[in-house]
């Protein structure tokens, strides 16, 4: 059985269908839980899936330096290792070697820098990252790309994308022929149309089996990531998935469906379950805020995930406020329920046609802000 991307409806840009690997069926627009290291932190895999995720994500440039590729290949793959047996997409580490390593050293090679563990010295190129992600037995893996940091200039980021899309080759070249894996290019362009444009003719000549939209979610604002999602997704194959990476907050998500994007991932609702913030319809709550000292209610009424289910306001802002373990777990566990719902929502109200409502009432809800004191 192979890789394949079925879409079922469309309403407006927005498509809703199913990715198919050998490992299970992802449901698209899908959100991707971030498993850094192996582990989506404070969460069992078994709960993660219980969220309603069909995919995670893992990081190439954390699991190389610890503890190594190679030590997880010889433990069977990092689906056993983690005790995940549904489908893992991989980035490629380009991104995470230019934003956490040191003393780095870019060349049409690749990147050569030092580890943020232990300083040791590191070479990732396109070739690396195809091997890497291999060993890790990843089922979406992720061209070898650059990412420069916005603002940049436009020749700056015309060469990077020139670079990365000769990369984009290497690591159709360095992947092969694996079925049932797949190979996903990325776009890069900065917010330029016309590079954007030779970015996707590029990647369309080599041919991938999904395409992501690079480079965007580096501190643009949401004004200029949509303006680009205005036309970057219609540059890509139609037939194929859209990956938005490393985005976004649950009004990005949303605008971006709106605008054909098919796939997303990010931290941000397991690392804000860590810091005392849950995310509901209503936007987000601060938990440590002493307004819920005195609350019996659940962080989000109706909300079918343990943390809502079976405690209150009070004890979730007295377990947060004391650094209990369980804080963390809840409300991770809240706050990637809450995103596989709005995901769960965009696919139904895409098939239903509806879209434009589900978004009105999306920001409706949100404009009222947090439930008031009892
Ligand atoms: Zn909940």
């Amino acid at each position: 059985m192979g890789f394949s991307f079925d879409i079922s409806a469309r309403d407006g840009r927005a498509r809703t269908g199913v990715i198919s690997t050998p490992r299970g069926e992802i449901r698209t627009p899908a959100f991707m839980p971030v498993g850094t290291a192996a582990t989506v932190k404070a969460m069992m895999p078994e709960s993660v899936r219980e969220t309603g995720a069909d995919i995670l994500l893992g990081n190439t440039y954390h699991l190389m330096l610890r503890p190594t590729a190679e030590r997880i290949a010889d433990l069977g793959g990092l689906h056993r290792f983690m005790n995940w047996d549904r489908p893992i997409l991989t980035d490629s580490g380009g991104f995470q070697v230019m934003s956490l390593a040191s003393l780095r050293k870019l060349t049409e090679e690749g990147v050569q820098f030092s580890s943020h563990i232990d300083g040791s010295r590191h070479m990732l190129t396109p070739e690396r990252s195809m091997e890497i992600q291999r060993l890790l037995g990843s089922d979406i893996v992720m061209a070898f790309d650059e990412c420069p940091a916005l603002p940049a200039d436009r020749a700056a980021i015309d060469a990077s994308m020139q670079l990365s899309m000769r990369w984009a080759q290497r690591s159709r070249d360095a992947f092969g022929d694996r079925p049932g894996h797949a190979l996903f290019g990325i776009q890069q362009g900065g917010l330029e149309p016309d590079l954007r444009a030779r970015s996707a003719e590029a990647l369309r000549a080599i041919g991938f089996d999904g395409y992501a939209i690079g480079g965007l979610a580096v501190g643009e604002g949401q004004e200029a990531m949509f303006g680009v999602l205005e036309y970057a997704p219609g540059q890509l194959p139609e037939d194929k998935p859209r990956y938005l990476m490393g985005v976004g907050k649950p009004d990005d998500i949303v605008g971006a469906v709106q605008r054909g994007v098919d796939m997303f991932d990010c931290v941000l609702p397991s690392r804000s379950g860590r810091t005392g913030q849950g995310w509901t319809a209503r936007g987000p709550v601060n938990l440590r805020n002493a307004r819920h000292r005195d609350d019996p209610r659940p962080l989000e009424e109706g909300c079918p995930c343990p943390a809502c289910r079976n405690y209150s306001r009070a004890y979730l802002h007295h377990v947060i406020k004391s650094d209990e373990i369980i804080g963390a777990m809840l409300l991770t566990w809240h706050n990637l329920a809450y995103y596989q719902r709005l995901m769960q929502g965009l696919r139904d109200a895409i098939s239903a046609g509806r879209l434009e409502l589900f978004a009105a009432r999306f920001h409706e809800d949100r404009a009222q802000g947090d439930i008031g004191l009892i």
